[in-house]
């Protein structure tokens, strides 16, 4: 079976949570504050880096840091796993789904804007497979309003705007490094900003709210007297998955290169394809994910035809909207997409052979 997706770990993780087991100390300590700092300088050094235990609490605790919670509305692209919207209303915040675009699979700035009130605090920009979309118009558009622009970057490290990594500008941007993400930790996430502030909040938000620890951990302490002022969560990162995420951030250039050419190889054997393709800069993005949208109803057709040819696929993602929780209307695009995206397999361990073999089952499919 070609996997849907898969991480890439060798003997130097192994060797790396050695170093930890040698070291002495499983939990938050100097190997976080490690990768903290080498997050810091991969960012190029314009921003600040707080590592946490998933991406979900990545977003809780960003929105939680803005002050965000009950009887607040923040705006979500309803396509985007439903760790987006959990994390949100996790703090009690109101999340309001709105619709996508059908090129980008982002969200769709003029649905967001028809759905903004007097309580809306946030917009939160999925990086869909990726895409940066229309990110300059959300910019915009939180300027307008003055709202905070969370990235949920999930998809995209390592991806750049053709100058600058995700990460290095804008509000506040989160990345999962969970285990099939473009780097792993096992688990793990990050909040990344220029807002000092807010960071230095979230240092101590993630450590139960206990303040100041953090400088502590990092010395191989802990603190014995201490205040709290605030709801807090135990979302600190392990030296464990520090030491594994420092391996597999070494490895960056080359997971990137490999996605990159899976991606091109998808985009070409497919240009001539009934299938329809995003609108996407590969030579920016490092595909996280790899969905087409299959026309006319045909996309669980496909799905089956390609597991009986030992091709995993996946759906990215069902609509928000559509669960209970979450149930809005009025969302077209994302209505059409949950029905029509299919993903393809995309991960380190393929070759470009597999995904000529992907392509040409998909033409079999349509012969
Ligand atoms: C993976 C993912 C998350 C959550 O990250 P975890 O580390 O799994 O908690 C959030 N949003 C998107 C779009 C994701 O793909």
């Amino acid at each position: 079976m070609m996997k849907l997706s898969r991480y890439s770990l060798g003997n130097e993780e192994l060797q790396a949570i050695q170093d930890v087991f040698n070291d002495g100390y499983l939990g938050m300590g100097k190997f976080v504050m490690q990768f903290e700092k080498e997050l810091e300088t991969f960012f190029s050094n314009k921003t600040n880096v707080v590592a946490v235990n998933t991406g979900t609490s990545a977003l809780h605790l960003a929105i939680q840091a803005c002050g965000i919670g009950t009887g607040d509305e923040v705006l979500i692209p309803s396509i985007t796993y439903v760790a987006s919207f959990q994390a949100t209303s996790a703090t009690g915040a109101i999340v309001i789904a709105c619709d996508v675009d059908l090129s980008t699979g982002c969200i769709c700035v003029k649905d967001a804007e028809s759905r903004i009130t007097k309580n809306t605090k946030a917009i939160m920009h999925v990086h869909y497979a990726g895409n940066l979309g229309n990110r300059d118009a959300i910019f915009a558009l939180a300027q307008k309003y003055n709202l905070r622009v969370i990235e949920d970057a999930a998809h995209s490290f390592g991806s750049t705007n053709g100058t600058e990594r995700v990460g290095e500008t804008g509000d506040i941007t989160c990345f999962s490094f969970d285990g099939i993400k473009n780097i792993t930790c096992g688990e793990g996430g990050a909040v990344v900003s220029t807002d000092k502030e807010l960071i230095n909040k979230i240092k101590d938000l993630r450590l139960l709210g206990v303040e100041k620890d953090t400088e502590n951990r990092f010395k191989g302490k802990r603190s014995w007297d201490f205040d709290v002022k605030e709801q807090g969560w135990r979302y600190h990162m392990s030296n464990i998955n520090a030491a594994i995420g420092l391996t597999q951030l070494k490895k960056i250039n080359s997971f990137s290169n490999a996605r990159r050419t899976l991606a091109k190889a998808y985009a070409a054997g497919l240009q001539n394809s009934p299938v329809q393709l995003l609108n996407i800069n590969l030579d920016h993005v490092v595909s996280h994910i790899y969905p087409i949208i299959v026309p006319n109803n045909q996309r669980n057709a496909l799905r089956e035809f390609l597991m009986e040819r030992n091709i995993e696929t996946g759906i990215h993602y069902k609509p928000n909207h559509l669960l209970t929780k979450y149930a809005a209307t009025n969302c077209p695009n994302a209505d059409f997409l949950g029905e029509s995206l299919l993903s393809l397999p995309i991960h380190v361990g393929l070759t470009e052979d597999d995904i000529v073999k992907v392509c040409k089952s998909i033409g079999e499919f349509y012969a």
